[in-house]
This record gives structure tokens, C-alpha cells and sequence, in this order.
């Protein structure tokens, strides 16, 4: 599972701890909006898969109706919340200490194959995190059967998601993710990603899109 390091087999969601300190990625996400993302925001999309997985339950159990469409897309947007972050806290690690540089190994050769280069990557899957309409996500996406990465631009957690594409990284661009560092310039919180971003994992990813 890609995002099996920090997540349980489980049929509730609990917030996973985060594989480093809140202050560990600062200056490129200090400690206070870490902290605020992943203690108040993921925990609420936990808390809101939970509540609709309740429902479910509830209804199961009485036999009584559920109104499916408004269900579902809750469980949807809660879910890919959950796990979204799930990935993106991985995907990231202190500056010098597993973060940032440039990408080794077979992602390297990935990105080299489709892109042409690293810069070439770095500036469209930039680009595609700085216009997402709204809020959402930008995201590398790899499947087994076809030979080329997709760039994926997520609206919310669950809009233009690719079938069977595995995420391989991904950046929040909601504006909690980076508001309280960069206020309004969200192009700045995505240029400083790329100082924490944790290739070994990336790597790891990639090697498990079979
Ligand atoms: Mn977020």
C-alpha cells in the first residue's frame, strides 16, 4: 500500500502521527500551520469518514433508507482527505534530512523518460498545483499497464481523480495548508515544497505500482 507506513488496516480512520515534529519542516511549513493542518484539518476529514461510515452502519442496522448520493459524496470527500494527507505527510521530510534535491533512482529515470528533465517536471507539476480552481491538490499518478506518469490536478480531495492511478506524491494546495506562511501566495508555498520533498518515498511508491 502506498500509504501503508503510517496508516493500520483498520475499518475506522484515526489520525496517523506524523513520521516527524511538527517544527521539522519549518522554514518551508512552520511549526503553528503543521500543526493547525494536521491536528485540526486532517483530523477532520478522519472525523468526517468516520461520521459517514456511522451512517452507513446505522441504517445497515435498522434497515432504514439513506439518502446515497448525498452519502457517498461525503464518504468521498472525507476519505480522500484522510488518505491524501495520509500521502502527503510522507512524501515530505526535513530539508538536508530526506527532503528536497533532486530526485534519484527510478523516479529520476520516470520523470527523465516523460518530462525530459527534472526542471522540465518541476515546472508543470508546479504550475498544476498553482492553478487548481478552488481547493485541492496537485499529484503524481503512476499505473501499472500504462508507461507514463500522469501530473493530476484534484479539486477538493475526489474530483478529477484518475481510476486505478496510484499517487505517488502529492501537494495540498487548500489554502489552510499554507496560510498562515505565505497568506494569499500559494505559488510560494509550492516553490518552497520542493526543499522537503522526500524522494526515498517517492521512490518507494513508485516501486510498488504493480
Ligand atoms: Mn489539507
Amino acid at each position: 500500500m502506498i500509504f501503508g507506513d503510517i496508516m493500520e488496516k483498520v475499518k475506522s480512520f484515526t489520525l496517523p502521527k506524523l513520521p516527524y515534529d511538527y517544527n521539522a519542516l519549518a522554514p518551508y511549513i512552520s511549526e503553528e500551520q503543521l500543526k493547525l493542518h494536521h491536528s485540526k484539518h486532517h483530523q477532520g476529514y478522519v472525523n468526517g469518514a468516520n461520521a459517514a461510515f456511522e451512517k452507513i452502519d446505522k441504517a445497515r442496522q435498522e434497515n432504514a433508507d439513506i439518502d446515497m448520493k448525498a452519502l457517498l459524496k461525503d464518504l468521498s470527500f472525507n476519505v480522500g482527505g484522510h488518505l491524501l494527507h495520509s500521502i502527503f505527510w510522507e512524501n515530505m521530510a526535513p530539508a538536508g534530512k530526506g527532503g528536497g534535491g533532486q530526485p534519484n533512482g527510478a523516479i529520476a529515470d520516470v520523470i527523465n523518460k516523460e518530462f525530459g528533465s527534472f526542471e522540465r517536471f518541476k515546472k508543470e507539476f508546479s504550475k498544476a498545483a498553482a492553478t487548481v480552481e478552488g481547493s485541492g491538490w496537485a499529484a503524481l499518478a503512476m499505473q501499472p499497464c500504462i508507461e507514463r506518469p500522469l501530473i493530476v490536478q484534484i479539486e477538493k480531495h475526489n474530483v478529477n481523480l484518475y481510476p486505478s492511478f496510484n499517487i505517488l506524491m502529492a501537494i495540498d494546495v487548500w489554502e489552510h495548508a499554507y496560510y498562515v506562511d505565505y497568506r494569499n501566495e500559494r505559488p510560494k508555498f509550492v516553490d518552497a515544497f520542493w526543499n522537503i520533498v522526500n524522494w526515498d518515498k517517492v521512490n518507494k511508491n513508485l516501486s510498488l505500482v504493480k
